[in-house]
């Protein structure tokens, strides 16, 4: 996968078969109903063998599913969650764009209302899933100069007539999980495209986020899980004083990164408040997955550099984890205004 930036067939028919896609899924539409720490343990499982697997099935399920699942009409609900639940149709979630990321209340791909429908116009910037989905949940705003409030959410089918992804994102890290940009040149949708109401668009986009940024913690913790193996291995290959304060570091490191996932996954597992508790498993568990590959690409020396080597690409695929879902900055922003205030 690492080599050839391609998802295998069978991994996806697999993950279908024993049920995977619909893991948090409610069981009314075709789901386990499984709670957020399951699903937690799941991809960080996962993730220990391929973090592009892990992030493919955490994008369906937290970002696509989930918010199908809490703002969609029963109408949309009954159309799209028992085919992603069965795996059939993969689900994306559209946001950033070429021109806004972290800022994402400034989103430049505008909606129009037209023949009681809506049309959309612009472009969508590194989104994972996509080019495979059957489904896209897709940010656009009604006119700029309304700013939040002018934001909405719409469930895109792939074969909407003026909807196609432009180009595949050949990536440093996660390789198989495929990146692609969208373009919406007069996309027509009709009017039940529309995910919860006009306007609502951003609270819609930043619930699902922190929900997934629990998912992807756990993501990142299975490379750095699997980089402690490779650090540890590595050690006892050749003992010394500096290799062991590396694993002893890392040790800890990764224990207390499951300790913030975990925490986190139980508190919205119990409807209690959880925005602080997931953006502290984000951002200590992708900068421990960057620490800890970093740590084994130290011991491995030049070995570790050498295209197939395991450190090399659990250091490539901790890399990604820092940046999305809120990168390790917006983390630090949200949780500094909610902690000192505005
Ligand atoms: C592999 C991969 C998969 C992705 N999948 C998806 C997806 O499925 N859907 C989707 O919508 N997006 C996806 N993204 C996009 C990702 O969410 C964005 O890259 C991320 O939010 C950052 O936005 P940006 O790239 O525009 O960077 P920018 O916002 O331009 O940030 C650049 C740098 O500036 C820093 N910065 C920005 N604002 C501030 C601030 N106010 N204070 C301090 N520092 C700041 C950032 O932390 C960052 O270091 C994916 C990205 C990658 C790499």
């Amino acid at each position: 996968m690492d080599r050839d930036d391609a998802m295998p067939d069978p991994i996806r028919a697999g993950l279908a078969e024993e049920g995977f896609f619909g893991l948090t899924v409610p069981r009314a539409w075709g789901g386990d109903e499984a709670p957020a720490e399951a699903l937690a343990a799941v991809l960080a499982e996962l993730s220990r063998e391929s973090a592009a697997v892990a992030t493919f099935l955490a994008v369906h399920l937290s970002v696509a599913a989930a918010p199908i699942a809490e703002w969609g009409s029963d109408e949309q609900r009954r159309r799209y969650l028992p085919a992603m639940a069965r795996g059939a149709t993969l689900g994306a979630f559209g946001l950033t764009e070429p021109g806004s990321g972290s800022d994402a209340g400034a989103l430049a791909t505008r909606y129009r209302r037209e023949d009681g429908g809506y049309v959309l116009d612009g472009s969508k910037m590194f989104i994972t899933n996509a080019g495979s989905a059957g489904i896209t949940l897709v940010f656009a705003t009604r006119d700029p100069a309304l700013g939040h409030a002018g934001i909405s959410a719409f469930l895109v089918p792939t074969e909407t007539p003026g909807f196609s992804v432009r180009q595949r994102l050949d990536k440093l890290g996660i390789r198989g999980s495929e990146t692609t940009e969208l373009v919406f040149q007069s996309a027509r949708l009709p009017r039940d495209a529309l995910l919860g109401h006009e306007g609502s668009g951003l609270k819609i986009a930043l619930a699902a986020l922190t929900g997934g940024r629990v998912g992807i913690a756990a993501c990142a913790l299975g490379v750095a899980d699997a980089a402690f193996e490779e650090l540890q291995r590595l050690a006892k290959e050749s003992p010394e004083d500096w290799k062991r304060s590396l694993v002893a570091r890392a040790y800890a490191d990764v224990r207390a990164a499951r300790a913030l996932i975990e925490q986190a996954a139980r508190q919205k597992d119990r409807g209690e408040p959880y925005i602080e508790e997931a953006s502290s498993a984000k951002l200590f568990a992708s900068q421990t997955a960057v620490r800890v590959a970093s740590a084994a690409m130290d011991i491995a020396g030049p070995a570790g550099a050498v295209a197939g080597a395991r450190a090399g690409r659990l250091w490539r695929d901790a890399r990604v984890f820092p940046i999305v879902e809120g990168t390790t900055e917006i983390q630090e922003l949200i949780l500094g205004r909610r902690l000192v205030g505005t």
